[in-house]
């Protein structure tokens, strides 16, 4: 391999080397438990906070319901002081009628009565429903709050290292090869990392493999690596380098 070339790879490849430790620091902080934590904590925050909506919404509708009933029982009762109230002149047939209509009003109110109960039931369930889920969501504002903290030490613990990786790579990209450089990150966008890998010697068949993907190199692939100490690998198009 050209001399200078060689350089360039050499130099790009300490580069990926650093690039690599960045990446498994970034790695380490996003896969932090906590960070899972917090979010089954905000998830469940966020469930506790809607159901406290439900419950409010809910209850508003019995409360309409209940004072519907209230002015449906209050409207009645006049009619049923009237028709108590007897008169000593009235025929039998009247009578009679009168107490049809009485009887009527008796079982309506039976009836305005269980419906009183059964709001008063499900007032009930809605309240205790509303207590619970505010009891989850405070839990869960808690829990949130002490995984958000341990997620912080982390964050800080590992920021000196990560401010340190990051410009020791800035400064090492500033002597690269721009070209080279260029591919590395089209290669890192393409989800291609490491960028640059080694052949890998086949003795079996004396030829080499990708690195990268472990396929085997054609005959002109290995004819180029020989030749000039490099080649993109025609599957996953990587930078095979034959370096000692
Ligand atoms: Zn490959």
């Amino acid at each position: 391999m050209d001399e200078k070339i060689k350089q360039s790879f050499k130099m790009m490849i300490a580069y990926q080397k650093k690039d690599i430790e960045l990446r498994k620091l970034n790695n380490l902080i996003e896969r932090d438990e906590a960070l899972a934590v917090m979010n089954k904590y905000r998830h469940a925050f966020d469930d506790a906070k809607r159901a406290i909506a439900e419950c409010e919404q809910q209850a508003g509708v019995l409360l309409d319901t209940f004072a519907e009933l209230q002015r449906y029982i209050e409207d009645n009762e006049t009619a049923l002081a009237e028709l108590e109230n007897t008169d000593s002149g009235e025929s039998e047939e009247e009578l009679e009628r009168r107490v049809k209509r009485l009887e009527s009003l008796k079982s309506k109110f039976q009836s305005a009565d269980k419906k009183m109960h059964d709001i008063q039931d499900k007032a009930k369930a809605v309240c205790n429903r509303r207590a619970d889920a505010i009891k989850t969501g405070n839990a869960a504002k808690q829990k949130f709050a002490e995984a958000r903290e341990k997620h912080g030490k982390l964050v800080n613990s590992k920021a000196d290292e990560l401010k340190r990786l990051k410009s020791e790579l800035e400064e090492m990209r500033k002597a690269l090869d721009p070209k080279l450089f260029a591919e590395y990150a089209k290669l890192v966008d393409e989800n291609k990392f490491p960028p640059i890998v080694r052949a890998v010697a086949d003795d079996k068949k004396n030829m080499f493999n990708c690195g990268g993907c472990g396929l085997n190199l054609s005959q002109k692939g290995n004819a180029s690596l020989n030749d000039q100490g490099w080649f993109r690998c025609e599957n996953c198009h990587r930078i095979i380098v034959l370096l000692d």
